[in-house]
């Protein structure tokens, strides 16, 4: 049973990476004692994140399975946990496309539009009328540094960020009359499956038909010096999990 005091927060994406460590860090905090409701879309992909939420499983943090791809499966998730309310919403599930334009087929693309961008718009959406309602509420997106700033052969990913924080900048200012706060986090590079899979990626893969000084560039420059920034800075899951806490706080 959640007690009124008990913020509910839901978190797409967390299965791995950064929206794992979010739930778990929100989970486990004692003080607050947030609700925390942890989506993914496969919970065959539960474990890591059970496990790392050690006794909090079950008592603050549940699972609720989510593709923020499909309207029904978003509208379904919502559904099932209305008596609840959502008083946080942390919009994390994204996926990154890395590689020349040339290369990339537009399905490619328009996936990740969907995910990095109609995703976010739907899962608003579906929880903003309550919020309205209820007069407060919190809607929280992982953008990206990409989000203000594009980089060679990031095309798709960078326009996907760029075109989420235009939307949510503009909705922003229509919420806040309503007491509904938006907010961005916008990382750098973090230590993720998403970062190790984009680095291992774009070593193996040939690009026929892309300007060879840009793939050279991209492949033996960029690449390694922003391999050498990822080790330099550091930044862990943790880091942007502690950094989104502090917003919600
Ligand atoms: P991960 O790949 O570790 O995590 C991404 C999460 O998104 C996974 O849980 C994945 O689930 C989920 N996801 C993907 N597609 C969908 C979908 N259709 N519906 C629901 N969930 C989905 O990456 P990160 O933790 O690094 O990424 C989290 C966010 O941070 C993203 O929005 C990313 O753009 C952003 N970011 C990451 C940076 C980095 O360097 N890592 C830098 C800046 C921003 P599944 O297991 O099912 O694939």
């Amino acid at each position: 049973m959640v007690s009124p005091e008990q913020k509910v927060v839901l978190i797409t994406g967390c299965s791995s990476g950064i929206g794992l460590r979010m739930a778990v860090m929100l989970a486990k905090d004692e003080k607050k004692r947030y609700n925390v409701i942890a989506t993914m879309r496969d919970l065959k992909r539960k474990d890591k994140l059970v496990e790392a939420a050690g006794d909090a499983y079950g008592k603050t943090l549940s699972l609720a399975v989510l593709d923020v791809c499909s309207d029904e499966s978003v509208k379904q998730c919502i559904n099932s946990i209305k008596d609840r309310h959502v008083d946080v919403l942390i919009n994390n599930a994204g996926i990154g496309l890395v590689g020349p334009v040339e290369s990339i087929p537009i399905e490619e693309m328009k996936k990740v539009f969907e995910t990095n961008f109609f995703g976010v718009i739907r899962m608003i959406k579906e929880v903003m009328p309550d919020m309205k309602q209820r007069r407060g509420g919190h809607i929280i997106v992982v953008s990206s540094v990409m989000g203000l700033q594009g980089i060679v052969f990031n095309d798709v990913y960078a326009a996907s960020k760029f075109a989420m924080e235009g939307f949510c900048e503009s909705l922003a200012v229509q919420l806040l009359k309503f007491n509904v706060i938006m907010s961005l986090i916008e990382p750098g590079p973090v230590h993720t499956e998403f970062e190790a899979k984009m680095i291992q990626d774009v070593k193996q893969k040939e690009y026929p038909g892309a300007d060879p000084d840009t793939v050279h560039y991209f492949k033996n420059i960029y690449l390694p010096s922003s391999v050498d920034i990822f080790e330099a800075l550091g930044q862990t899951p943790d880091d942007i999990a502690k950094c989104t806490k502090k917003v919600i706080e």
